[in-house]
Parts: structure tokens; C-alpha cells; sequence
């Protein structure tokens, strides 16, 4: 039997024969994969020609298009419809695929070769992006350990290897722990809800085949239970038990695990030479140095915290008279947050919801794209991965320029966040690739599917991602879409859903569910003048968590994290009744990978430049000025990696962004 997966996908813009993929595909097409990657990087490291760009590097950019082209159908599979012959593959292949990449970096000749290159750098009249992308395989390979040789060599892989098995039981057993609790309602204790929080419940019990209504763990339904549910104690049992995902005791506690990758992480940052892991891990960023990082955060930090404070006073005053004896605790947050919000803003996340159709929403991010960057999008058929995943065929003057899939709601066998992968990457090298890009989110489901103002901005974050990934126009694909520099690689999405708030577009596209009729204006004026409330408490919970991450990373690895992060948490006077937004047990961004290790504070640094991008269109008068369209496109979302991210956001805007725009944006200038 052929396998489905290594045979030329001649279908419908080559995309993936998803209706013929068998789970048991998987495991013998990513071993063919790293079978033909080893013997392209034997036939480059024993080439007896002397090194050039095109035997040496170009080689080394196409050696895995196998492995990259399976992995990327697998990858996305694992995270978005997860089944236990899946999860086992995950978990076997981590440590194989890793051992993979060591080996090819450890290729000393390979390395030689490249070394070689390197020095005559300047002789080998490269363009710009040949130069970027041999600057970026030398440090790639320089800070996985080529320069290291026997028994340090040895331990390094060791590690990495370790490390890679460690994060993906960090991810399942989150998953497992996500999964496994609910808490059984009756209709009484519905009492109070919104009417898509209790039809939520009830899907969800459904789902689980429970008598009634539950509320789970996923974000979509526990937020607003927090926010709405009148009985305190469910809110306190719901939330204690959000708060203690990875941390269970039992076979999925994740608290053991997290030391363990510390103590792995400072060990290799110390055989690679850097003074911590923090220091390694962000040569390569924008921000370059712990000290950059902290210095930003904690320019946020005091803001932020004397609003959460004066907020604090507001909302346990409201508390005492509901009779609640003792302090606000953390499940109260949520709640007496939305009744304020209604004296302060009467607004209503009920009277809202009904203007965000998730099909409107959709259409609004495609509309948005096609003002600005002239893209269309139309329909087209599946089968896809999975009955809910929806596809188009993304053009531009009649050209193709991509396929998007959209995977919209929540099901038990994905994990929870939203997010964006690319099954395939644009690159040029050897004609003209087209990528598949994947938005993935976590939408809860009601009939019409409808989303919180918050679900819709994710919705336009991811999209923002996409664009990255479609817009692409580079020739080689380690340096193409959203191959950038992991504090500048949220400025896309992050700037696209400014253009959400942008009146014209809320006008056209929030349109009320039953009635067909646009949001009236003072309820969008009430909605847009909301937009920063609360964000005393938002940044709090993110920052607390970014200054944990960092201090996880920059000096000695911790024995104990959890008191590591008590002592962080009190340094910083962390309010009361505020909790990090990822406590260490379930920090997925951290543990579960290497991405945003030492790395969470990227958001930020992101927010940073798309509150000072965005304001560039408000200078200019129109959100849609087509000479800064032109130039965000051009500059940033077509350019990936292949230039560095100070020169292209320069290029962008000028000069280089400061904190006063976040600020102004999140309403925290008066208390800074
Ligand atoms: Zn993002």
C-alpha cells in the first residue's frame, strides 16, 4: 500500500489527501522523511566540490522537504483534533526527531563546510536574504552545540532530547487535566446566566454525557461563568480548579516536571557558553538582553498595578454589599468587574453578543484584508481534517496566493488556545511555493455560532498571523512567513485587531443575530470607550506571569519553582486578588516548548510596536491609508525573517517604537 502521505498530493492546490490519511501513516512517512534527510545532508557534508551557497546552503533548505511536508499535516493534527494513537506518536517521536536534528548539527564536516562559507562570506557576492540566511544556519547550528565536541557534544543532545520528551508530557498532561474535570450543574444553578453561557453549559454536558449542564475548564465557558455566575461558591470551586490544572498530584502534575526542565535549560545554556538561559535564548530576539526585558516590563508593571489596585477598592466595596465578609478573592474578580462595567459603561457582554457572528466576524477579517492588501477570498471544498475545519482559496488580481483553513470551535480533542500553523510555507528556492495556512481556535458552539467581543478579537489576532504566513514573498523558506524573531512575530496579529475597533468596520459587519440590524452607534461607542476597562487587572495577571518566566531563566535554575514564583509574586506586590494569567503548573508557552521561554514577555514587546504601528494610520486619518498599506505589506508581512526586525519595523514607521503608545492604548497614562 502506498502511503498517502509520501505520494505527490496532485489534488486541489496540493493540499494534503486528508479523506485517505490514516493515523497509521504518520509514524512510517516521518521516518521516510528522516531517512531522506540524512542521506542529503551525507551527500552535502562528503561532497568533494568545494563549499558554495547553492551545494552547502540552498542543499541544507531542502534536505527536509519530506519530514517538513509531513510533519506539518501531523503537527497541526496533534493539536487540533488530538486521538490517543496520535498522542502516542507525539510522545514517540519528540525524542527521535530531536535526536534528528542533533545529528545533523552535529555533523562536524557539514559544519566545516559551513564555517567555510562563513569566513569568505563577503567573497561570495550573496544577495541580502542568501547573506541573512547563512548568518542565521551558522547561529543555528553554532547555539545547537556544532562547536562542541565529544563527551560536552554528548550531553548536550542528551539534554535537549530529555527536554523535548519533557515538554510534550508537560502539554498532556495539561490536556488531560483540561479534559478530565467538570463540575455538574442543575438548571438552577444556571440561575443568573446569560442565555449563551447556559446554552454553552448544556452543550457541553451533552458532550460529556452528563445528566445536565457542566462547566468545564475551556476558556470559552469558564470565563464567563467567572463573570456571571451569582454563586460564589461555584465560582470559587470552578475557579480553584481552573488554578490547579497541572498541579493535581497524581500522574499529570506538572510541578516536577517544570524543575526538571529548568535545571536541563541552565545546563545547556552553560555548555553553549551563556551565563544563563535567558541570555541564550535572546541573542536572537529583538529585545537582546534580560536587562532590555525587565526594564520594559516593569515600566508596564507599576502602572498597571496601581490601577489594579484602585479597582481592587471599587469592586470589594461592591462585594461587602452583597454581604461578602473578608477580602475579594480572585473568583470574585471577573464577577464584580462585569457589574461594574455595567454601572460604568452599561454594557453588557449579553446585549453584545448577538452582533458577533462568527460568519460576520470572518467576513470582516477577510473585508479588512481585501481594503488593505487587495486579497480575496472564496470558498472552497474539503475534504479537510475534520468536519468542522472550513477552506479558501486566497487570491490577488485573479493570482492564487494561498489556501486558509479555518477551525473554529471547541471540541474535547483539542487543545485549548487559539493559534496559527502553516501546513505548507511560501518559499521560491525551486519555483514558486503557495503555503496552506491554518487559524485553529476554541469557540464555544451555539446556534448561530456566537462570539464574545474577546473571541472576536482573537479571531482577527490569528488572522493577523495568517496574513503573515500568506502575504510571504521570499525565496528561501527558513526565513518566510512567521520565521521571525519571537518578540516581533505577534506584531501582525496584534496590529490586525486594531482594525476591529475601527467604527466603519463594527458598522458593516456586527450585525445583530436575529434582527439583521447594525450595532447602533451608542452601543459601539460604549464598546469602543470599554475597550480599556479593566486593563489594570489584564496586565497584571500577563506581566506577573512574563516576570516569573523571566526570572525562571535568568540566573540559577530554581530547586523549587512554585516557591520560586511565591518569592517573585512578592517582590512585585502581586494584588490579592489577582492570580498570574498561567500559573507555572499549566504555563504552556514555557513548559510545554522552548517558544516562549524566557520569552512570554514578547506580547508586550509586541504590543509595543502594534500600538504604535496602528497609531500610525490614526496620524495619517484613515485606517485604510493605501501608501501605509502598502508599506506594512511590502516591509513587514511579506519580508518573514529574511531582513532583521529593527530595520523593518524602521522602515515601517521611521524609527524605532517606545512604551507611551501601550500605555495610552491600555488606558494606563494616568497612572504611570
Ligand atoms: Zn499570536
Amino acid at each position: 500500500m502506498t502511503n498517502p502521505l509520501l505520494t505527490d498530493w496532485t489534488g486541489p492546490f496540493a493540499l494534503p489527501p486528508f479523506g485517505k490519511i490514516s493515523d497509521e501513516d504518520f509514524g512510517p512517512a516521518m521516518e521516510r522523511g528522516m531517512e531522506e534527510g540524512r542521506a542529503a545532508v551525507a551527500v552535502i557534508a562528503g561532497d568533494p566540490d568545494a563549499p558554495t551557497f547553492a551545494n552547502t546552503i540552498e542543499a541544507l533548505e531542502r534536505a527536509d522537504a519530506t519530514l517538513d511536508r509531513v510533519a506539518g499535516v501531523f503537527y497541526n493534527l496533534a493539536g487540533a483534533d488530538s486521538t490517543p494513537a496520535r498522542e502516542a506518536l507525539q510522545r514517540d517521536m519528540a525524542p527521535r526527531l530531536s535526536a534528528y536534528a542533533s545529528e545533523i548539527t552535529n555533523n562536524a564536516a557539514l559544519f566545516a563546510r559551513i564555517e567555510d562559507l562563513w569566513s569568505r562570506r563577503e567573497e561570495l557576492d550573496l544577495t541580502d536574504e542568501q547573506a541573512r540566511v547563512l548568518m542565521l544556519t551558522r547561529r543555528g547550528f553554532v547555539r545547537a552545540g556544532a562547536a562542541l565536541r565529544g563527551q560536552e557534544a554528548e550531553r548536550l543532545t542528551a539534554v535537549k532530547s530529555r527536554l523535548a520528551t519533557l515538554g510534550t508530557a508537560f502539554a498532556q498532561n495539561l490536556l488531560a487535566d483540561e479534559r478530565s474535570w467538570f463540575l455538574d450543574l442543575s438548571e438552577d444553578d444556571l440561575d443568573g446566566l446569560p442565555e449563551f453561557v447556559k446554552a454553552a453549559a448544556r452543550a457541553a454536558g451533552k458532550e460529556r454525557d452528563r445528566p445536565g449542564p457542566v462547566v468545564t475548564l475551556n476558556r470559552s465557558l469558564i470565563v464567563p461563568f467567572l463573570q456571571f455566575s451569582p454563586r460564589r461558591d461555584l465560582r470559587e470551586k470552578a475557579y480553584e480548579a481552573w488554578s490547579a490544572r497541572g498541579a493535581n498530584g497524581g500522574e499529570t502534575d506538572n510541578r516536577a516536571i517544570a524543575a526538571e526542565i529548568l535545571q536541563l535549560r541552565e545546563e545547556r545554556a552553560h555548555l553553549l557558553g551563556y551565563d544563563s538561559f535567558a541570555a541564550y535564548k535572546l541573542e536572537t530576539e529583538m529585545a537582546g538582553t534580560p536587562d532590555a526585558v525587565r526594564d520594559l516590563l516593569m515600566q508596564v508593571w507599576h502602572p498597571a498595578r496601581t490601577a489594579a489596585l484602585a479597582d481592587a477598592e471599587h469592586l470589594a466595596r461592591t462585594a461587602r454589599e452583597d454581604g461578602i465578609v473578608g477580602p475579594l478573592e480572585p473568583w470574585d474578580w471577573r464577577y464584580y468587574a462585569e457589574k461594574r462595567r455595567l454601572d460604568l459603561h452599561d454594557l453588557d457582554e449579553a446585549e453584545l453578543k448577538p452582533y458577533f457572528q462568527l460568519d460576520r466576524m470572518i467576513d470582516a477579517a477577510f473585508a479588512v484584508a481585501t481594503r488593505l492588501f487587495g486579497l480575496e477570498f472564496a470558498p472552497i471544498d474539503g475534504p479537510f481534517y475534520h468536519a468542522d475545519v472550513r477552506g479558501w482559496e486566497v487570491t490577488r488580481n485573479g493570482e492564487h496566493v494561498a489556501v486558509f483553513l479555518g477551525d473554529y470551535f471547541a471540541r474535547p480533542s483539542k487543545r485549548s488556545g487559539a493559534w496559527c500553523s502553516a501546513m505548507r510555507s511560501q518559499s521560491r528556492m525551486d519555483g514558486e511555493v503557495r503555503p496552506i495556512v491554518v487559524n485553529v481556535c476554541n469557540f464555544a458552539h451555539s446556534d448561530p455560532a456566537l462570539l464574545s467581543y474577546d473571541d472576536a478579537r482573537t479571531l482577527f489576532h490569528e488572522f493577523g498571523h495568517a496574513l503573515h504566513q500568506m502575504l510571504s514573498d521570499v525565496t528561501y523558506q527558513s526565513v518566510s512567513g512567521t520565521s521571525v524573531a519571537r518578540d516581533f512575530v505577534e506584531l501582525p496579529s496584534q496590529l490586525y485587531e486594531h482594525w476591529l475597533e475601527v467604527p466603519e468596520v463594527l458598522a458593516e459587519f456586527a450585525t445583530h443575530a436575529e434582527t439583521g440590524r447594525p450595532m447602533p452607534d451608542a452601543l459601539r461607542d460604549r464598546l469602543l470607550a470599554a475597550a480599556t476597562y479593566d486593563m489594570g487587572f489584564s496586565t497584571v495577571e500577563y506581566v506577573a506571569s512574563a516576570l516569573v518566566d523571566l526570572a525562571f531563566h535568568d540566573g540559577p535554575a530554581p530547586a523549587d519553582p512554585m516557591q520560586k514564583q511565591a518569592e517573585v509574586l512578592e517582590t512585585i506586590g502581586m494584588p490579592r486578588a489577582i492570580r498570574m494569567r498561567h500559573a507555572t503548573p499549566h504555563f504552556a508557552h514555557v513548559f510545554s516548548g522552548d517558544g516562549y521561554s524566557s520569552g512570554y514577555y514578547s506580547y508586550m514587546w509586541s504590543e509595543v510596536m502594534d500600538a504604535d504601528a496602528f497609531a500610525a494610520f490614526e496620524e495619517a486619518g484613515d485606517p485604510f491609508d493605501p501608501a501605509l498599506a502598502a508599506s506594512l505589506r511590502d516591509d513587514i508581512l511579506s519580508r518573514g525573517g529574511s531582513v532583521d526586525a529593527a530595520e523593518l519595523y524602521t522602515r515601517f514607521r521611521g524609527r524605532l517604537p517606545g512604551v507611551e503608545a501601550l500605555l495610552k492604548g491600555r488606558g494606563l497614562d494616568a497612572a504611570a
